[in-house]
């Protein structure tokens, strides 16, 4: 994943905005738990701010199989990611104690800055649907499909353990990052 930039490089001020739909690269797919749907579409805007830097901003979304944390079912999601990142031309490798990233010849290489975008966008667990029911304990039947004989159990626990979290505003803030 790469943008060219030798017509960017032809002076300072320049901005050039391209639209790629590649496969993720194999960075992208190890940064995140679940396989991400082909192809992935990202508009890259690449501006020459003088003195051999330029500012590269990708954007775009990312769809993946994830699996519901409560029920396991597997379903579709797409997550939005941005990055902007600063690109020197210096025939030096890339050191991380740097703000900035390096490069040298016309083409400026997307894979870690796609990557590490993609791969925050993700959150740790995800729900199918907010309300998800999940899976029985006992038995493993899933609640948002069928009931079971074991509800009468999960109907007087589960109330009071709502009742329980609605009190905890601490809790109720962590439910709510989970749905995110
Ligand atoms: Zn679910
Ligand atoms: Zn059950």
């Amino acid at each position: 994943m790469e943008v060219r930039v030798s017509d960017v490089k032809k002076w300072a001020g320049r901005e050039e905005t391209v639209r790629l739909v590649e496969a993720w690269p194999k960075p992208a797919r190890d940064r995140v738990d679940f396989p991400l749907v082909d192809p992935g579409l990202i508009d890259v805007v690449v501006r020459n701010a003088g003195g051999g830097t330029f500012l590269v901003n990708v954007r775009g979304t990312v769809k993946a199989q994830v699996l519901c944390s409560r029920c396991a079912e597997p379903f579709d999601r797409e997550m939005p990611f941005e990055a902007t990142e600063e690109f020197r031309e210096e025939a030096l490798p890339n050191d991380p104690s740097l703000e900035y990233s390096r490069f040298t010849g016309d083409v400026i290489v997307l894979d870690e800055l796609v990557s590490d975008a993609v791969g925050l966008s993700f959150p740790i667990s995800v729900r199918c649907r907010p309300d998800c029911q999940g899976l029985c304990p006992q038995c493993g039947t899933n609640w948002n499909q069928e009931s079971c004989s074991c509800m009468v159990l999960k109907d007087e626990r589960w109330d009071q353990l709502g009742r329980l979290l609605s009190d905890n505003p601490l809790e109720l803030e962590r439910e709510k990052n989970g749905r995110s």
